[in-house]
């Protein structure tokens, strides 16, 4: 009986672990998908990133990497410096 107790309580305990842990994974992917969407989408590696979903992830890192991205430009890359200037 007492082992049932352990063993429930351990999994209780390692479930929330796993949804804080989750949730904290999530919060960042939230921020990298809305930069990957204001991004043009090619997917061409040009930044030197590998894929928009790369680039995304240096710019929470170094919100200027965007300049190494060619294809934003005009409006879309107006848009996205008004965008990144609300980034978190
Ligand atoms: S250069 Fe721009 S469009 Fe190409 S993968 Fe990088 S972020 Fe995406």
């Amino acid at each position: 009986m007492i082992s049932i107790i352990i063993l429930t309580g351990t999994a209780l305990i390692l479930s929330v672990i796993l949804v804080v842990v989750n949730t904290l994974i999530n919060k960042e992917d939230k921020r990298v998908s809305e930069i990957e969407k204001m991004l043009p989408g090619l997917n061409c590696g040009g930044c030197g990133y590998g894929s928009c979903k790369g680039m995304a992830c240096e710019i929470l890192k170094n919100r200027e990497a965007y300049l190494n991205c060619r294809p934003l430009r005009g409006e879309k890359k107006e848009a996205f410096i008004e965008f990144l200037k609300t980034l978190k």
